[in-house]
This record gives structure tokens, sequence and C-alpha cells, in this order.
């Protein structure tokens, strides 16, 4: 009897390009694949045994979009669905059928979790090594390239900062990543802390059902009602049918976000004046609207807090929810006690404190055996790093909808891709030419999350190709009008580089 020998070396699986995550920016660049460059090989490894990312991770009660879907979905796919602003479900449905509708369920691979991906200019390959999260299994599979679409926060923790006297506490304490599926909210007194768009989203959606919400801030942040629905977009659906409606309604809306975004940046006072107003029509007379709803920042600085039909006003107004701007002193048995002196009693607290940031979903980046440190490198048009060969990623506006830009950069993604596969080439390196140019954050934002993070992100330079724009129409020149071939990306093939076989030499 002879017993088989396991092969030598088993072959390894080679792909043309790697996407990392299955989330909103996965899927579109999947989509951009399939149907610009058909004979691409490609998977999308995701590490969670789901797709849609963020949308399907957060599960606390009211968990919605704040941008509108006609510009948060994809430009690709109208958005059908009358909320404009959309709740979690409505948002994964729609990824989870762009993923069908283009043939990119079979490409997801779940439970692959990308943990290092190494370049070797000689194979103009990366190898990629993944661990399987459900088996524990390791794996290594070869890549010409790798898109990373892994998001920019970390899945396994969110931000808390240290609260003194916490275990003190003999209520409950949930953080909204974690929100446990069972939480019965009915009858109980919650202190919602946090003043983002979590917290604004959670306070108005438990109101209902909680004895009393208050929501603990330590700095104002500015909030804006907005209507859920767009009564404008239903008029242009019934008239135009939904592929046109969705191309008129996304475009009116991105020149209606960036006029916003540019007035409160040229006029900071007017913007600030202009919100001051809006909050007092909303709020209760009487409300003290300057210690709760007026931020020490300007309009924009970070990001504007949107409430579907103002739905955190009425909360407030309706009594059911309130609002106290205090900083913390320490928990205690029965609640918060403020630096104030005052005490805030709780049955449950939650800490809608942020995100812990994570940039290239964790994966370790090598080239030639040297690691990249990403705080080291340069953005090139904000989706590749200096240095860095074949990788590309994923991070969008943190401004007006994040997808906004990715739509664009896929966009140049297959169209440089293309370019190289006419000409035979298969590296591309974006090189400084001045390597003395100075360089500041990639993100030039102030909400906390961020810089806190900053030490993490790669930089930007202070010149094109160098910057990273936050501005749709510069990048439509940019990344949709402009040619691919720059001075600065160097398109190169392995087979140049290779010694010529001896016969060769001299002839
Ligand atoms: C609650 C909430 C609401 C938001 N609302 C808006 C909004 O209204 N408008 C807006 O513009 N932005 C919003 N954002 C920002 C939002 O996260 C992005 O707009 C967008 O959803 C990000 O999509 P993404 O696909 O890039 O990343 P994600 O949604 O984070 O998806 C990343 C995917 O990659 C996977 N992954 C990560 N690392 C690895 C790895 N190493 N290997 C394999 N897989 C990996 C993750 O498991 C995940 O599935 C919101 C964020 C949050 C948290």
């Amino acid at each position: 009897m002879t017993t088989s020998q396991p092969p030598l070396q088993t072959p390894v699986e080679h792909l043309d390009v790697l996407i990392v995550g299955a989330g909103i920016s996965g899927i579109g660049a999947g989509r951009y694949l399939t149907t610009e460059l058909p004979a691409k090989s490609f998977a999308i490894l995701e590490a969670r045994g789901a797709s849609g990312g963020t949308w399907d991770l957060f599960r606390y009660p009211g968990i919605r979009s704040d941008s509108d879907l006609s510009t948060f979905g994809y430009e690709f796919k109208p958005w059908r669905d009358r909320q404009s602003i959309a709740d979690a479900p409505k948002i994964l449905a729609y990824l989870r059928e762009t993923a069908t509708e283009n043939g990119l369920d079979e490409r997801i691979r779940y439970h692959h979790r990308v943990l290092a991906v190494s370049w070797s200019s000689a194979d103009a390959r990366w190898t990629v090594d993944v661990e399987r999260t459900d088996t524990g299994e390791q794996l290594r599979l070869t890549a010409g390239w790798v898109f990373c679409a892994g998001g920019y926060y970390r899945y396994d923790e969110g931000f808390t900062p240290v609260f003194e006297g916490r275990d003190r506490f003999r209520g409950e304490i949930v953080h909204p990543q974690f929100w446990p599926e069972d939480l019965d909210l009915t009858g109980k007194r919650v202190v919602v802390v946090g003043s983002g768009a979590t917290a604004v989203t959670i306070v108005p959606a438990i109101a209902g059902t909680a004895a009393h919400v208050t929501m603990l801030q330590r700095t104002p942040t500015y909030v804006l009602p907005v209507p859920r629905e767009d009564p404008i977009a239903a008029r242009l659906r019934r008239w135009f049918g939904d592929e046109r409606a969705h191309a008129l309604v996304r475009r009116k809306n991105i020149a209606q976000q960036r006029a916003i975004y540019r007035f409160a940046q040229k006029h900071p006072k007017a913007a600030r004046k202009a919100i001051r107003w809006v909050n007092t029509k909303q709020l209760p007379a009487g409300f003290d609207v300057d210690t709760h709803f007026n931020p020490p920042y300007d309009p924009w600085d970070q990001r504007l807090c949107a409430v579907p039909n103002g739905d955190l006003f009425r909360a407030i107004r309706e009594g059911q929810a309130d609002v106290v701007t205090d900083r913390i002193a320490t928990f205690d048995e029965t609640g918060i006690r403020l630096a104030s002196g005052g005490h805030l009693d709780a049955d449950v607290i939650v800490t809608a404190t942020g995100l812990s940031v994570q940039a290239f979903g964790g994966v370790a980046i090598t080239v030639d055996g040297e690691p990249v440190t990403l705080s080291d490198s340069v953005a090139y048009k904000g989706m590749m790093l200096s240095g860095v060969p074949n990788l590309a990623f994923a991070i969008g506006y943190t401004n007006s909808s994040w997808t906004l830009k990715i739509g664009l950069l896929c966009e140049h993604f297959v169209r440089l891709l293309r370019h190289m596969d006419e000409r035979g080439l298969d590296t591309a390196r974006p090189v400084l030419a001045d390597p003395g140019m100075p360089t500041r954050p990639f993100l030039d934002f102030a909400a906390g999350y961020i810089q806190r993070a900053v030490a993490q992100l790669p930089r930007q330079g202070d010149r094109m190709p160098w910057l990273t724009s936050m501005d749709y129409s510069d990048d439509v020149k940019l990344l949709r009008a402009d040619s691919v071939v720059d001075p600065e990306l160097r398109l190169t093939s392995s087979r140049d580089r290779l010694p010529r076989p001896a016969a060769a030499v001299g002839a």
C-alpha cells in the first residue's frame, strides 16, 4: 500500500486585484471592476461573516445615515426609497442588492481577515497573509493589486475615555457599537454621554420608551434639522423615472452640500447665526441655546449633525429629553456626578463617545522587505501612498457623503489599470519629485476621533498630486477628467527589470 504525500508546495492562488472589505466601498469597487474590467480576476476578502460593514455592525436604536442617500448611494444605482436620510436596514438591503445584481456574492469571501501584505518588486505582486476568523486557519495568496476598503475604524472596540468610578455604577453601561439586542429601556432613566451623530440619533429614538433621556455633553455640536424625505426627489421620480431622477437629485444635493460647506467656511459668523436661529425656532421658549447648541468652533470645522425632521428638538420640546453641558467628575453607584456639583441619576449610561480609528483595516504593509510606516508616507491623489506600488485605498469625504469620493477614485483606479494593461505595464509606484515637500495631516478635520489618530494616518503634501481634496468638483477634474499618466506616478514593467539573458547581452 502506498501512502500519498502532500504536494511539496501547494499552488498559491493569484488574483489580479484583491479588495479588502465588503462595506459600501468594497462592494462599489467590485462593481467597477466587474463592469469596466471584466477579464480581471478579483475577490473581496471580508473579515466578518456578513457584508455591509458599518451598516451591518451598528445596531443601536434609530441607526440611520446622516447623508442623503442620493449622494451616499452609488452613482450607478438609483436610490428608490422615499427616505432620503435612511435607516440602516434599508441601506444594508441596497448594498446587498448591489452585490447580487453585479455577481459579487460569489466574489466575497467571508471570515477572511487580511493581516499583512508584502510587495515584491521582482515579482510585481503582493503576497497576502490572511486569517480565517471562523477557524483560525492561516492562508496565503498573491495579488497584482490591493484595493483597501477596510473603512477607518476598529470593529472590535469603540472609543471610551477613562471614566473615574465606572466600576461603582450599579446600572448598565452600553457602548453603541455593541448594543445588546435584548436591552429594554422601558421606564429607565438613561444618560447618553456624547454630542456627535450617534448621540443625537439615539436620544430621540429611545425618548418615547425610556422614562427620561439626558444627553450629557462636554462640548456642544452644531445640530441642524433636515427633512427625512425629499419632496423634490419624489416629484422628480414621478416625472422622470428612477434613473433620471437619481442623476438629477444627486446633482442637486452635491451642489447643495458644497454651497453650504463653502458658505460656512467663508462666512463662519453668518453660518453660526443662521444655525442658532434655526435651533431657537425648534427649541422651547427660554431654552439655553447658547450653552447647549453653540460650539466653540466654527460650523464645519467638525461634521455637522443632521437630525431628520428635527426629531431631537421634538423630544426636548416634549419634555422626554434634555441636554446637559458639563464635565463628568465621576460615575457613582446611582449615576454621574458632574464637575459643576450636580448629579444625573441613571439606570443605564450610553457611552456615545466615538470610534477607535484604524487605517487600512489594520493591515501591515511591507515593500521589498521594508515595513511601511503610514505616517511617513504621503497620499498620492488621496488614493495611493508614496513609495508603495499597486496599492489603492478608499477613504472618502468627511465634509459630505463619503461615497462621492469613493466612486471617483474607483473610476480612476480602473482607468489606471486599463492604461497599464494596454501598455504591458504591471507596476505603478507614486514617487515624490520633491522629497522635501512640506506635509500636513491627511485629514484636516478637528473631530476628536480624527485628531487622536493623526499619527496613524498618511500625510498629504502642499501641491497636486499630493493634496487630498475634500471637494467633489476638484476631484471630478483630478480623478475623472485628468489623465492617469503623471510624472510622479512611475509606471514600469517587471519584465524590464529582469536581468537580460546572457545570449542577449551585446546583441
Ligand atoms: C454609525 C455611522 C453612521 C455613518 N453615517 C454616515 C453618513 O450618513 N454619511 C457618510 O458619508 N458617512 C457616514 N459614516 C461614515 C461611514 O463609515 C462611511 O461613510 C462608510 O459606511 C464607510 O464604508 P466603507 O466600506 O469604506 O467602510 P466600512 O463600512 O467600515 O466597511 C469596511 C469593511 O471592511 C472590513 N475589514 C476591515 N478590515 C479588514 C481586514 N483587515 N480584512 C478583511 N476585511 C476587513 C470590515 O469588516 C467591514 O466590513 C457613518 C459611520 C458610522 C459609524
